[in-house]
């Protein structure tokens, strides 16, 4: 029988993963050259880590969250309209409850990367500040399995990254 030790370490060794990955699968459609990588899709938490990869120029989502965010750029740039910074290669970035920003990647950037820690949801805003739609750790497990089963992986293959 195995020990509580080796329980553990196995139920951690599950986390510990090349996170920019060789398998060009593992990366899920967003949008039109937006995709996100999965690392953990946490039900428990209402929380999820992906990293985010984009390869298109101009203005992504305006969003707003109800709860913290961090970042950390991996790869390329990209800022927010509403501020005045440019996260570069190895910028960290906190965004507090309660903002609107607009996602911004500028001419010249060929690929970002970013690494994003969402808890709760991103809230998807019109000009006005209006909610027109959501992503959630539950949206992102559904998008995860249709894109898994359309290569091929298989629907239950989100299921490593869920808890
Ligand atoms: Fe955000």
């Amino acid at each position: 029988m195995p020990s509580d030790a080796a329980a553990g370490s196995h139920f951690v060794a599950d986390f510990v993963t090349r996170a920019v990955p060789e398998d060009e699968r593992l990366w899920v459609p967003q949008a039109q050259n937006v995709w996100f990588r999965p690392l953990i899709l946490n039900t428990v938490n209402g929380e999820w880590v992906n990293l985010l990869r984009v390869r298109r120029t101009g203005m992504l989502s305006r969003h707003r969250h109800p709860a913290p965010v961090h970042g950390y750029v991996i790869k390329g740039a990209w800022r927010y309209l509403e501020h005045d910074w440019v996260a570069m290669e190895g910028t960290y970035v906190f965004e507090p409850p309660g903002e609107v920003h607009t996602l911004v990647v500028d001419e010249g950037v060929e690929e970002m990367i970013t690494l994003f820690h969402v808890c709760g949801a991103l809230i998807y805003c019109d000009e006005d500040g209006r909610a027109v739609g959501y992503d959630d750790v539950h949206t992102k497990i559904e998008m995860c399995a249709r894109h898994f089963a359309a290569v091929g992986l298989g629907a239950d293959f989100v299921g490593r990254f869920v808890r």
